[in-house]
Order: C-alpha cells, then sequence, then structure tokens
C-alpha cells in the first residue's frame, strides 16, 4: 500500500513550554517525524517558547537530544535532522510578563497559517492568551491548541472558555484530547459510518453492553501531588473515556464534518443519565513489598507516592452509566481506568445479545457472546469474536474464534508506521480541521455530567477501597459487573 502523506504550506507553530517534558517527549519528536515523513515544508517555522533563557542553537540541541531519545532509529537521519533543526528557534518569554514578546512577534509571519501550542500549566491558558493578542502577535486566523486538563469543573471550564474567548474566537480553539488522534479512535468512527455491517445492530436492541478500559501498569510517582488534586475520574474519565464513549455512542452524523460530528457527541453527553452512588467503585493502588522482607516496600502505595497519608483521592474508578435516549435505552456502559493495575491497555469491547434462539443443542454450553474489541493500546487494531463449528469430526461444537486485524498487520508497513496522536493532531490543527477536538461546550457539559458524581462522593465521605499493585483493581468493582450477570473482560497487553 502506498503511503499518502499530503504537505501541507509553510506556517509557524510557537510552542510555549517547549522545554518541557510533553513538547520533550512527544510534541517536538512528533513534529520531526512529520517533517521526516515529508509533510512539513522547508520554511515552516518551529518556534520554541518558555522562561528559560538560550538561544536558538542551545535549544536546537535539546531538540536534537529529544529526536535521539524518542524517534526510532529508522527515521533518525542526520542530514534530515539537520534539515529539521535548522527550521527551529527559540524565544525566551514569561506567560506572566511583557518581556520577550516583541522578539516573538518578529518571528511570526501575520500572513501565514500560524499556530500557538500552549503546553504548559492551565494557570497560563488566560495569560497567554491574552498577551498573544495585546502584543498584537494573533491574528484573526491564528490558531490555539490548549492542553488537558481544561478546568477541574464546570465553574473552572466556563471561566476558561469566557478568557479565551475575550481573545479567540471558538474556530481558532483547539482543546486537545490526544485519544482522538489514535488512529483505531478514528477507525471507530469508520467501521460505523463506512460499512452497512454494524450499524443495524449498534443498538440497544442487540448490544448487551459496552465496556470501555483504560488500564495503566504505571503509578503516579513523580507528579503525586498534582493528581492528588485531580484523581482518575477528573484525569480519564471526565475527558478520555467520555469522549470515547461518545464516539460508540454517537448517532451519524450528516457528515463528516467538525460541527456535525461534535453536535453529535454533545447529545451523548447531555443524554448521560446521573450516576448514582451504588453504580460507582473507586479504590487506591497499595504499595508493594520486596521479596524476603517484610516492612520494606519495594513500590509506594498510592497514600505514599501522593505525600497525602490522608488522601481520599482514587487512582482507580470504575462506573456504570447509561445513556438516555431511543437508541441505548437498557444498554448499560461500563468504565474503568486505574494505574498500577495488572497491564498497561486502553481498550472498547462491544458484546452483543444472544441470538433469539438457539438451534444447536448440544452447542449451548460453548456458545459465547459476539463481541468487536476496538484496542487502542497496545497493538491499534480490531477484533470480531465470531462463533463457528470447532473443526473435526464429533457432533456440532462451537467455538469462539477473533477475526483479528491489526494495523500493523494488515496493512504492512503503512500500518506499523501509524503516527503518534500528537502528530495527527498537531497537523490537523495546521490545516484548520477541528473534527477531532473538543468544543467549549462539549466540555462543559462533560464537567456538567462529572461533577454531581464528584460532589456525591465527597458528600458521602466515601473512602476509596484499596487493591492490590498488579491486580484488576478492587474487589466491588467485580461486583460492579457480577450482579448484573456479567464480567469484565481480562485486563492484559
Ligand atoms: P512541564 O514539564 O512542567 O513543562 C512546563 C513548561 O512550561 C516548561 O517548558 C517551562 O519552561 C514552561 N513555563 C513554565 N512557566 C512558564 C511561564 N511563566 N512562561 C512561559 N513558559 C513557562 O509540564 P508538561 O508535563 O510538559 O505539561 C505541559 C502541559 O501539558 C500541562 O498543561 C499538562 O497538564 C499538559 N499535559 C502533559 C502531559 C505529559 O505527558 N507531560 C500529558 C497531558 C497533558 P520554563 O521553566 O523554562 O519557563
Amino acid at each position: 500500500m502506498v503511503s499518502r502523506v499530503i504537505p501541507v504550506d509553510p506556517f509557524d507553530l510557537v510552542v510555549f513550554g517547549a522545554t518541557g517534558d510533553l513538547a520533550t517527549r512527544k510534541i517536538l519528536p512528533g513534529l520531526y517525524r512529520r517533517f521526516f515523513a515529508g509533510q512539513i515544508p522547508d520554511g515552516a517555522r518551529i518556534i520554541g517558547a518558555a522562561r528559560s533563557e538560550m538561544d536558538a542553537d542551545a535549544f536546537r540541541a535539546q531538540v536534537r537530544a529529544a529526536i535521539d531519545d524518542h524517534v526510532g532509529a529508522a527515521k533518525r537521519d542526520p542530514a534530515q535532522i539537520d534539515a529539521f533543526l535548522a527550521n527551529l528557534d527559540y524565544v525566551a518569554v514569561d506567560a506572566m510578563g511583557d518581556e520577550g514578546w516583541a522578539p516573538l512577534k518578529a518571528l511570526v509571519h501575520p500572513d501565514r497559517v500560524n499556530a500557538f501550542y500552549f503546553s504548559v500549566a492551565p494557570a497560563l491558558f488566560g495569560p497567554l492568551a491574552e498577551r498573544l493578542h495585546a502584543h498584537g502577535i494573533a491574528t484573526p486566523d491564528s490558531r490555539i491548541v490548549v492542553e488537558k486538563p481544561f478546568g477541574r469543573d464546570l465553574t473552572s471550564a466556563r471561566a476558561l472558555n469566557a478568557t479565551l474567548a475575550e481573545h479567540f474566537e471558538e474556530h481558532q480553539i483547539y482543546r486537545i484530547d490526544h485519544y482522538l488522534g489514535k488512529e483505531t479512535v478514528q477507525n471507530l468512527m469508520a467501521v460505523r459510518f463506512a460499512n452497512i455491517l454494524f450499524e443495524p445492530l449498534w443498538n440497544a436492541q442487540f448490544v448487551d453492553h459496552v465496556q470501555i478500559t483504560v488500564a495503566e501498569t504505571v503509578g503516579v510517582g513523580g507528579r503525586g501531588s498534582y493528581y492528588d488534586k485531580s484523581g482518575a475520574m477528573r484525569d480519564m474519565v471526565q475527558n478520555h473515556m467520555m469522549q470515547l464513549l461518545c464516539l460508540i455512542a454517537m448517532e451519524p452524523p450528516y457528515h463528516f464534518d467538525p460541527d456535525a460530528v461534535r453536535d453529535e457527541k454533545l447529545k451523548v453527553i447531555r443524554a448521560l443519565q446521573p450516576v448514582v452512588a451504588s453504580d460507582i467503585v473507586r479504590g487506591q493502588y497499595l504499595g508493594t513489598r520486596s521479596r524476603g522482607t517484610d516492612c520494606d516496600t519495594a513500590q509506594p502505595g498510592y497514600l505514599q507516592d501522593s505525600e497525602n497519608p490522608d488522601s481520599r483521592t482514587e487512582s482507580y474508578v470504575a462506573l456504570k452509566c447509561h445513556v438516555a435516549n431511543w437508541r441505548w435505552t437498557g444498554t448499560p456502559f461500563y468504565l474503568r481506568t486505574g494505574k498500577r493495575l495488572r497491564a498497561r491497555t486502553s481498550e472498547i469491547a462491544i458484546t452483543f445479545k444472544e441470538p433469539p434462539h438457539s438451534i444447536f443443542d448440544e452447542a449451548d454450553e460453548t456458545w459465547r457472546e459476539n463481541v468487536l474489541v476496538i484496542r487502542l493500546q497496545p497493538n491499534e487494531g480490531m477484533n470480531l469474536k465470531m462463533m463457528i463449528k470447532e473443526p473435526g469430526p464429533g457432533g456440532m461444537r462451537l467455538v469462539q474464534v477473533p477475526l483479528d486485524m491489526s494495523f500493523a498487520e494488515a496493512l504492512g508497513e503503512e500500518g506499523a508506521d501509524i503516527p503518534d496522536a500528537y502528530e495527527r493532531l498537531i497537523m490537523d490543527v495546521i490545516r484548520g480541521n477541528q473534527t477531532l477536538f473538543m468544543r467549549g461546550d462539549e466540555v462543559e457539559a462533560a464537567w456538567a455530567w462529572t461533577d454531581p458524581i464528584i460532589a456525591g462522593w465527597e458528600a458521602r465521605g466515601d473512602k476509596p477501597q484499596p487493591y492490590d499493585s498488579g491486580s484488576s483493581g478492587p474487589e466491588d468493582a467485580l461486583m460492579l459487573m457480577h450482579r448484573d450477570g456479567r464480567r469484565w473482560r481480562e485486563i492484559r497487553e
């Protein structure tokens, strides 16, 4: 299969927070990969900005090191790296002060596509928007890219939307959720809306339930005090998992157009029912002991990682929710996410109902439901579990087999070379395509659903349940499914 890379016109991209973790690990190496792929033309300018004083050469040296660390050897071509670095510049600028803005203005071409990536702490989003405007750098066509978290509740999200709206129109604001940049997530829309096979079955009449799992093996170490003010509900459910749920549950948009898609997602969020206390389980991971000792912990538990011995913040949450509309009433959606779990995996599993009548008496015990599994990581791909006859003589015994489509295998070289979510999303910003970015009203609706859930457990004084590191989460999360006669899928890579 021939790879199709459509180059864009020269642009200016200013990365605020260019010396930070996200820029170093994802944004700048991702831009290099797009350059290597031939998508970014010579003459495009990538301008790093942060408070640290350094010249452009020192910044280029930092980016060269970031490319060495985060780009695979096959794409680390010295001539290409040099050519990419030649397009880089750096300006020392403080989001909270007025120094550095004039040199930045001198570097940004007002007549080109120009974009400003806010890869800085959320408290700086407002000041950056304000100063870009005040110093005459932003034009009516400029774009700003805003990282998560977008607020910590409805009130703060509204305030942030209002601040950004003072300086930028909604069509200029790109609220990034990197889950939406994943190949499989977009493929979910292709599978649903470019095929006739699934859509007639995609409703409560045929879908028994949906499971969305985002499991991580890492704890919160290193950013424990930040995470302790957030928790799994704010950090994962309100944004990433809600977006996945929307793409599964939404009605077909009339066109694959940013507002048409986002209108349909918004309707799903608005149709979400409040979640009752008995449908939520929260957990906190425990530490692990070193082998051979009974007191040393090999890995700290959540309470040590967060440096807050009284913390009631959840590192795990599982919940059951309902989308109350004609399509989905009667089909529960089960969401779970947690840290320090058994394996790192993100997947959506759509479990279909039993056929209305079985003609295979002998096969009753071996019958399993059809399940469509959409894997986000690792090994992005899809897998449809189907029943077939077990080969060989001995009567009609059924066996479940996967129809497996790993993108890497199915699409050969091109599939193995799937761009990172950040790469894709940054190029969408340059092309001016907002389909995979959250609109302000979507974010607010998501908080409006999340806030009462959090307020509920805070008012009850609920404590998260401890769970073992390396497990599947708290026992009660299993019960959440068992009592409905269902099971979570095993967490494994
Ligand atoms: P970080 O490592 O702490 O980097 C922050 C960056 O901001 C640094 O380059 C810092 O450089 C710059 N900065 C700090 N204060 C500034 C100021 N007053 N004016 C201008 N620049 C300033 O943070 P990060 O992990 O990269 O995260 C950046 C944003 O992305 C945050 O909103 C975070 O929530 C979000 N995010 C991060 C990740 C991730 O994996 N890291 C994932 C999802 C979302 P100087 O000190 O030199 O100014």
